[in-house]
C-alpha cells in the first residue's frame, strides 16, 4: 500500500513539474507573440524575428540544430543550475524542471516534423500523448494565432482556453499599460508581413517532368 502511495506521490509530482515547464514556456511564447516585435531592442532580433518567421513558415526551423533552437535555454538552463547548487536546491524536480525547458523549442520542433524525420520514439511517444501531438500545436498555427501558447504537452492549453488565461492576462495589462496584443502578420488580412521574410519562403523542388525553362 505504500509503495503505491509512494508511487502517485512521485508520479503526481513529475505531472506537476512538467505542467509547469510547459506553462513558463508557454508564457514566454505568448509575451513574444502579443508583445514584443523585431524592433524591440536586445531580443528582438534574436528571438521575436525567427518567432515571425516561424507564424508565416511554421517548417523553417525544423531544418535547425538542436543548438541553433536551443542555445539560448540551454545557457539559462545552466544558469539556474549553477545557482541553485551552491544554495543547495539541486533536487530531481528542479533538474527535470530545467530539462524540459531547455527542451521546449525542440520539442516544439517535433510537432512540425513529420514522423519519418521524428523517428519511431518521439512518434509513439507523441502517439501516447507523452508529448504534445502535432494536431493539439495545431490550434495555435490557426487563425488568430493567439491561444495553445504551451509547446509540450496536450493538458495544459485546454486547463488555460477554459480559463481564457491569456485573454484575461491581455485584458488586465491593457487596462494598465493601455498596450493591446500586436498585429500578427501571418493571421489573415493582417498581412503580408516584412519583405525579408522572403528569404525564409520554402524552397519548391522542380520536379524531374518539371520544363527547365
Ligand atoms: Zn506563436
Ligand atoms: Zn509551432
Amino acid at each position: 500500500m505504500a509503495s503505491i502511495l509512494l508511487f502517485f506521490r512521485i508520479l503526481l509530482r513529475i505531472i506537476l513539474v512538467v505542467a509547469l515547464a510547459d506553462f513558463l514556456a508557454g508564457g514566454i511564447h505568448w509575451a513574444e507573440d502579443a508583445y514584443f516585435t523585431e524592433e524591440t531592442p536586445v531580443i528582438g532580433k534574436l528571438f521575436i524575428r525567427p518567432n515571425i518567421v516561424h507564424h508565416h513558415h511554421p517548417r523553417f526551423f525544423t531544418h535547425l540544430t538542436w543548438w541553433q533552437s536551443s542555445w539560448d535555454l540551454a545557457l539559462v538552463g545552466t544558469l539556474v543550475l549553477l545557482v541553485a547548487w551552491p544554495l543547495g536546491l539541486i533536487c530531481w524536480q528542479l533538474v527535470l524542471f530545467v530539462a524540459l525547458s531547455v527542451n521546449a523549442n525542440e520539442i516544439h520542433k517535433w510537432s512540425h516534423r513529420s514522423r519519418k524525420e521524428n523517428g519511431r520514439l518521439i512518434s509513439l511517444l507523441q502517439d501516447w500523448h507523452v508529448l504534445q501531438t502535432p494536431r493539439h500545436h495545431g490550434v495555435h498555427h490557426s487563425d488568430p494565432k493567439n491561444t495553445y501558447y504551451c509547446p509540450i504537452t496536450n493538458f495544459v492549453n485546454p486547463v488555460l482556453e477554459k480559463l481564457d488565461f491569456w485573454n484575461r492576462m491581455e485584458a488586465v495589462i491593457e487596462q494598465i499599460t493601455g498596450v493591446a496584443h500586436r498585429v500578427d502578420t501571418a493571421v489573415r488580412d493582417q498581412g503580408p508581413g516584412p519583405a525579408w521574410l522572403a528569404e525564409y519562403r520554402p524552397v519548391r523542388v522542380a520536379s524531374a517532368t518539371t520544363p527547365s525553362a
